[in-house]
């Protein structure tokens, strides 16, 4: 009998913000590429990160788990690939199963992917240019080229030699566009006569807010290295001139690394399409966590707002989802897993935290689906980027965010602790959240009110061992 399930092919970029991609309405740039996902597929307008951090997104997405129950609380310590994965269970219900790209979960050991019948990763971040890949057996081969581009060609040349007696499930997994943004040579000019768009908050003085958002140290206009922008500051600029001068120097790398990934991602849906699958694949583009793009005058990730929290997610399946559909639906990286076995036909298993999304992908919300998400940050004050520990909830309008200020554990924290501190924002009135308003005595029940689901969904989650916010309103 044919196998009607459907194959996944699930494209990962590695710091793409959805700001910029065109189909999220990107004032800075065009991605023609991946926006035939959307026009041809659905637009997820609220789709959120758990922890704003390489590897600690990697493995919510694999394990369907937060982040103190997979063990990944940082980019170290690494995953126990051991346990088990979407990607290992659809392994064992038949599927074939390929990986290729950024892992950065660790390697060697149980650190190793599990699940994959094929599997060529980056070591840690890879490089941009003639990169190193890991192979089974301690392997490694060195392929020449923009690893954007080589990462397709590993992908494209598994799909044409696999079964095609059984359904497939292949990760592409790109290394762009991460730091330090290296273009392919095809891109050293583009947008070179351009100047691109400032964002709003690019000189966010970070008042309005508690402390930490003023102590962080991923600052545009003084913390980006010569590395970072391959060129030195022409002495003479200064001030609001040497910040401008940055931005642009920065930005431009970054979208040049972008137009690369669209490239490829254009040139996986033509395969699909001369393959004859197109209607028969779930096409997934995301990235593992959001991007700062000058916003409130900073690069990086990490924090709960909205610029790293939120994740673009593009899905495009014909046989269920309405070509141009959009839902403002909060979905979750932990909901990924669940939502592809479904897709499959897979039960999901008891463990897995999160929940498939398929109904709201055909257009049909649960009535009892979520009306809040839980979020945390672990790392306190690492050496690089100063930013505190966190957790927070947010719902459609508001968001809470504690800043716990104890380390946790965490490797990497070297200066704790400080005051704890409290925002609060009213994502109507103050989208850019540059006001909280946590001490508005128009917000008191508000305040009660997201302080008490932020404690149960700590509950419900089991995230109760290390400062939870019970301790704290008790
Ligand atoms: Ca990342």
């Amino acid at each position: 009998m044919h196998d009607r399930r459907p194959n996944i092919l699930f494209v990962m970029a590695d710091d793409h913000a959805a700001h910029a991609i065109g189909a999220y309405g990107s004032r800075i740039n065009r991605t023609p590429g991946i926006d035939r996902i959307a026009v041809e597929g659905i637009r997820l307008d609220a789709c959120f990160c758990t922890n704003s951090l390489c590897s600690p997104s990697r493995a919510a997405i694999l394990a369907g788990t937060y982040n103190h129950i997979n063990g990944v609380t940082s980019n170290s310590p690494d995953f126990d690939a051991r346990q088990p994965t979407f990607v290992s269970l659809l392994h064992d219900a038949g599927y074939q199963t390929h990986l290729t790209g950024k892992w950065h979960l660790g390697h060697g050991g149980i650190h190793d992917p599990v699940g994959f019948d094929r599997w060529s990763i980056l070591p840690d971040h890879g490089r941009y240019h003639d990169s190193e890949f890991l192979e089974p057996g301690g392997t490694t081969v060195v392929r020449s080229g923009y690893t954007t581009d080589v990462i397709t060609d590993v992908a494209i040349d598994w799909l044409k030699e696999r079964d095609r007696s059984r359904p497939f499930c292949a990760l592409v997994q790109h290394k762009a566009p991460h730091r330090s943004w290296e273009p392919a040579a095809r891109h050293a000019d583009l947008y070179e006569h351009d100047e691109i768009a400032e964002p709003p908050t690019l000189r966010d003085d970070y008042e309005g807010r508690a402390a930490p958002a003023r102590e962080a140290t991923m600052r545009i206009a003084d913390d980006l290295t010569e590395e970072d922008l391959k060129a030195f500051l022409p002495p003479d600029l200064v001030g609001d001139a040497a910040l401008r001068w940055n931005y642009q120097r920065y930005i431009k790398d970054y979208l040049r690394c972008v137009a690369a990934l669209d490239e490829n991602v254009a040139r996986l849906l033509d395969y699909l399409d001369d393959d004859g699958i197109a209607s028969s694949t779930v096409v997934v583009y995301t990235s593992d966590q959001g991007f700062f793009l000058g916003d409130h005058g900073w690069y990086d990730k990490r924090w709960m707002y909205e610029e790293s929290l939120r994740m673009p997610m593009l899905v495009r399946y014909p046989r269920e989802i309405r070509a141009g559909s959009s839902s403002e639906a909060i979905v979750l990286n932990v909901d990924f897993g669940p939502t592809f076995l479904d897709l499959a036909g897979v039960d999901v298993p008891g463990f897995m935290q999160g929940r498939s999304f398929r109904p709201i992908l055909r257009g049909e919300q649960p009535a009892d689906w979520r009306t809040s998400m839980y979020y945390r940050y672990w790392v306190h004050w690492d050496v690089a980027h100063h930013v505190w520990a966190h957790y927070g909830v947010r719902t459609d309008r508001y968001k809470l965010v504690y800043y716990y200020a104890e380390p946790c554990g965490q490797p990497g924290a070297h200066e704790a602790p400080r005051t704890p501190a409290w925002e609060l924002f009213d994502l109507e009135k103050d989208p850019l959240e540059l006001r909280s308003v946590y001490e508005d005595a128009a917000y008191r029940d508000v305040v009660r009110e997201l302080t008490t689901e932020l404690a149960r969904l700590q509950e419900e989650l089991a995230d109760t061992d290390c400062a939870p916010v019970r301790d704290v309103i008790s």
